[in-house]
């Protein structure tokens, strides 16, 4: 099929090890003008309270997503067809300045936004996704299917440091950036640090579905409940990697045994399918903690996953 949109380079020609690294080997370009959906790299990780290294998850996303190709093997779809995808670049964001930082990706989405297109960004440490939303949502709120192992609905940490990678969710709320009652978080787990560590969350109207009752109902029970809830507005998707299992996806900062598989994680997100979604990321890869690339290369495949039903939704919204 010949298409007038960007195409991955053909790893039929140029070998998928070979050149610069970008998402999927799709083209660079420096801005998302005439794009549907930007892929962003967000290199930061300012706001990680554990273990470091989410922000080179960018450039091992892009060296790991050269595996990606054309055809989505299940849903059949074509995202490369059906949407003009290209890889608009990493925000430059200041390692050592948080508030600048913040301030740094929120005017780096809203170019996107401004220009029309999508973003589906690679972090960095959940933190970013507060930014994100402030470009995406600026206008109205917007819905939640968030995939985790934390809430990152807490208040503070650290004597009051209202931004951490633990918190993203609470400041979106606050912002009126989210509508918390079409929030629903997937697979939290771990122990906390007070018994009544969600009750904040639950009491806004946010669903959460911890992995133990995951584990009780199928992806499909699961996933219908999650599109209820989000409904037919427009409805921001962020996955953070730590959901996966650590034995599957070990690089990262904060992980939490007992998560789900990387096949599970692929089947719900493919159920987004009809989602309204303005905009999506995966988070908190951290290559430092990883093991053969591994984590990374689930990242990307998330990527992958998240970037086929947002661009059938972009052709069918055409
Ligand atoms: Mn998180
Ligand atoms: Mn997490």
């Amino acid at each position: 099929m010949t298409s007038s949109f960007h195409q991955p380079i053909d790893a039929a020609e140029v070998p998928r090890f070979a050149g610069h690294a970008t998402f999927m080997r799709l083209p660079a370009v420096t801005s998302a003008k005439g794009l549907d959906i930007a892929l962003i790299g967000i290199p930061w990780d300012g706001g990680t309270t554990n273990r470091a290294g989410a922000r080179h998850g960018p450039r091992e996303i892009r060296n790991q997503s050269s595996l990606m190709r054309r055809v989505h093997h299940v849903s059949k779809i074509e995202p490369f067809n059906l949407a003009n995808i290209a890889d608009a670049g990493d925000l430059a964001v200041n390692p050592i300045d948080l508030m600048m930082a913040l301030q740094q990706i929120e005017d780096g989405v809203a170019a996107v936004v401004a220009a029309g297109a999508l973003p589906l960004s690679a972090g960095g440490d959940h933190l970013t996704t507060l930014p994100v939303l402030r470009a995406v949502a600026k206008s109205r709120p917007v819905g939640l299917i968030h995939f985790d192992a934390h809430s990152d609905t807490n208040d503070s940490y650290f004597g009051g440091q209202r931004f951490t990678h633990g918190t993203p969710f609470r400041r979106a709320i606050e912002e009126g950036l989210l509508d918390p009652k079409r929030m629903v978080q997937i697979g939290i787990r771990g122990s906390n640090y007070e018994l009544d560590e969600h009750q904040w969350a639950k009491d806004q109207g946010i669903r959460i579905i911890y992995m133990e009752e995951f584990c009780a109902r199928s992806v499909d029970d699961v996933m219908a409940e999650a599109r209820a809830i989000a409904g037919t507005g427009p409805t921001y998707v962020s996955f953070d990697i730590d959901c996966i299992d650590p034995s599957m996806a070990p690089g990262t900062g904060t992980p939490e045994i007992g998560g789900f598989l990387t096949r599970e994680a692929q089947a719900m997100v493919r159920r987004l399918d009809g989602v309204n979604i303005v905009g999506a990321d995966v988070v908190e890869v951290a290559p430092p903690f990883d093991v053969g690339g591994m984590t990374a290369l689930a990242g990307a495949t998330m990527l992958f996953e998240l970037l086929c039903v947002m661009a059938k939704g972009v052709a069918e919204r055409r």
